[in-house]
């Protein structure tokens, strides 16, 4: 069938906007540094609640620090979640050379790949350090995106995923807060993302884990939320951004093997499945 009989007949604009899965438009995500043993106890909550979290390790680390997850325990505990980078021994990087940051960087990824038997392609800058040579140099390694200490609370999707500002830390006065203005939030003319981060064994330290539990019974098991690691969110927005869409907006072919869904004024939500040119006509 030739594209041209696709065409819309009416001259009307088809209107479309891009949507998160199942034609929502608000995700959140997670992401928690270091590897500590208290990952156990988070990832129970996160578990319970159908709350996904990247979990940023030293794969450096890991192998002679009794505090941290033990390698062999990787790949059962983070199922379902995201191993990210967080360099091999947690330098602050931006005082290093790029050669030893490079290295940071391979290492930390080759290990964690041989435990997860994954792609590992996101990152945590250890010790919020980072600069424009840091960030040119882990694309240039594979990296997909870099999470940063400062939060920005605007909710909004990374503008450059090679320095992604989270919403809040878990220890932000006003967490809750965020996550009602979140939860309330119902105009479908935006994407929105709430991204909370922090490190497991602060809940131990300040003896305060009803502050994640609070925060995940509340926030977590609602339909209109996509619960999403890092690189799901990046890899997602990437498969959307490369839909090649009809001068007129009445088909879409996606490329990429996964789906995408958007949201059309002819057909409502649709889902435009990967390797497939989609008929966006109205019926
Ligand atoms: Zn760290």
């Amino acid at each position: 069938m030739s594209l041209v009989q696709f065409g819309e007949k009416e001259g009307k604009m088809q209107k479309i906007y891009i949507c998160f899965p199942e034609g929502k438009t608000k995700a959140l995500t997670m992401s928690y540094d270091d590897g500590r043993t208290q990952d156990e106890r988070l990832i129970d909550i996160f578990n319970q609640y159908g709350i996904k979290g990247t979990f940023n390790l030293n794969y450096g680390i890991m192998q002679h620090d009794n505090m941290r997850i033990p390698a062999e325990r990787v790949k059962e505990l983070y199922s379902g979640h995201e191993v990210a980078t967080h360099t091999l021994t947690h330098p602050t990087i931006e005082r290093c050379p790029l050669s030893e940051t490079a290295y940071e960087i391979l290492e930390d990824r080759k290990g964690l790949e041989m435990l997860t038997g994954g792609i590992v392609r996101g990152h945590a800058y250890p010790n919020g350090s980072y600069n424009k040579e840091i960030k040119q140099l882990f694309q240039q390694l594979g990296i997909a995106y870099g999470r940063v200490v400062e939060a920005k609370p605007d909710f909004a999707l990374p503008s450059d995923p090679m320095e992604w500002h989270p919403t809040c830390h878990h220890n932000a006065s006003n967490l809750m807060e965020l996550a009602e203005y979140f939860a309330n939030f119902q105009k479908r003319q935006y994407l929105k993302l709430m991204y909370v981060w922090g490190h497991s064994y602060e809940f131990d330290q300040a003896h305060n884990w009803e502050v994640i539990e609070t925060f995940c019974r509340y926030i977590g098991g609602r339909n209109d939320i996509w619960y999403a690691t890092n690189i799901e969110i990046i890899d997602y927005m990437e498969a959307a951004k490369n839909l090649r869409f009809t001068a007129d907006n009445t088909a879409v072919y996606n490329p990429s093997a996964q789906s995408v869904w958007i949201q059309t004024n002819d057909k409502g939500t649709v889902e435009i499945e990967g390797g497939k040119i989609s008929n966006l006509h109205r019926l």
